[in-house]
């Protein structure tokens, strides 16, 4: 048909891409960094025991499967937004704010984009430089403009905040601002407590839209720490957006499991907010599914659930520190005369280790190591069987 025939290709998924080159590579020293998931210290995604008790529950109920609710399963909402407010906060004290599920931490922002572009039409969007590549699409694909503020620095390997704090403020009054609550992906570069204090007062008195994205709370210093930049933007008040994800946090990456959080200055007010939001679902997918959200909220409601989430998550951290911590030592032996120390200071599963596209390109045709062209290698993909090849690797192409 003329419809079709006129279709061109749309391009190929970067990330993807380096997955089906590395399935496709028959060396069985192939190692793939170029992944956005944890493995284990065996090379594999982990199930995790808080989950596997709370499915053995779930499974004696053997409960019809009727739809949910527009908004999620009631108990999964309350227990996300105590989870990213604090349920001591003022914000859920007051019932000032409003939490739906949502299909990944994907679906939380494309739901946060899709009700923005209703109220907020004219604001632009800006995410920082580099951002998670589906950044700009999803926003674009919404209808926004998309800008980048100046995020990272190379010369660094650290934040410019200079040049971030410059482009806050100067961009336009209610312009949308989208922030890695912590970290940040692509680079493992945050900003230090003293900086979020400075954003958080620019983009306050600017009139600025925060959306923080949270999509691996609890792989930088802890459930707690990692949520305090939400925290901090909802006890400043004003309109605030949070999406979040368990994809990681409970690797749980199938299931999709997340949740869109915003925080309003009423009750009242919120209550607008969640009729207007539950528009948005209803005419996208008309409820979410429901397994995922069971799990996770079984979960977060029994306290032993809870503590063995939070043990478990904890080992997934400290194992990436481990590897952090590794890599650095080890190529400090290879390579002395070049420091990779901010390999350590780096928060979360990623590293701009530094690599440049030319090193990368060796990398995954001399030795069948996978990153991606930006020299993005995910730390959660080293194990100590594959570490010490991929350094000597590293070290003969640097
Ligand atoms: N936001 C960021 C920064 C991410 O890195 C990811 C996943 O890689 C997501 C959102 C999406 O999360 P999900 O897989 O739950 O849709």
């Amino acid at each position: 048909s003329p419809l079709f025939s006129a279709i061109e290709m749309a391009p190929r998924d970067p990330i993807l891409g380096i997955t089906e080159a590395y399935n496709a590579d028959q060396n069985p020293a192939k190692v793939n960094l170029g992944v956005g998931v944890y493995y284990d210290d065996n090379g594999k995604v982990p199930l995790l025991e808080c989950v596997k008790k709370a499915e053995a529950i779930l499974i004696e109920k053997y409960a019809p499967r009727t739809y949910l609710p527009i908004e999620g399963l009631a108990a999964y909402d309350r227990a996300v937004q105590d989870l990213v407010f604090g349920a001591d906060s003022a914000v859920v004290k007051e019932k000032r704010a409003v939490t739906a599920q949502a299909i990944g931490g994907t679906g939380a922002l494309k739901l946060g984009a899709d009700f923005l572009q209703r109220f907020a039409p004219d604001s632009e969007v800006w995410i920082s430089d580099p951002s998670w590549e589906n950044h700009r699409a999803l926003f674009e694909s919404a209808g926004f403009k998309v800008n980048a503020y100046p995020y990272y620095d190379a010369a660094t390997r650290g934040v410019n905040f200079a040049g971030m704090l410059n482009a806050l403020q100067t961009m336009p009054a209610g312009s949308i601002i989208l922030l890695h609550a912590c970290c940040h992906n692509p680079t493992g570069a945050d900003l230090s407590d003293e900086q979020w204090t400075q954003v958080i007062e620019v983009v306050t008195s600017r009139g600025l839209i925060p959306f923080l994205d949270m999509a691996y709370q609890g792989f930088g210093d802890g459930i707690e720490a990692d949520g305090q930049v939400v925290r901090r933007f909802a006890e400043a008040g004003g309109a605030l957006f949070v999406s979040n994800s368990f994809s990681k946090s409970f690797s749980l990456y199938g299931e999709r499991v997340g949740a869109l959080s915003i925080a309003a200055s009423s009750a009242e007010e919120a209550s607008r907010i969640m009729s207007q939001l539950k528009r948005v679902i209803r005419t996208n997918y008309s409820n979410p599914p429901s397994h995922g959200g069971q799990v996770v909220a079984t979960v977060l409601a029994i306290p032993e659930l809870r503590q063995l989430w939070e043990d478990e998550l904890a080992g997934m951290r400290v194992r990436i520190r481990e590897m952090r911590n590794a890599f650095v030592s080890k190529l400090k032996t290879k390579v002395p005369a070049q420091n990779f120390d901010f390999v350590i200071q780096q928060r979360g599963m990623f590293s701009y280790s530094g690599l440049s596209k030319g090193q990368v390109a060796q990398l995954r045709d001399k030795h069948s190591i996978y990153a991606v062209d930006t020299g993005r290698i995910c730390v959660a993909a080293l194990n100590s069987k594959n570490i010490d090849g991929v350094i000597d690797a590293i070290a003969s192409v640097l």
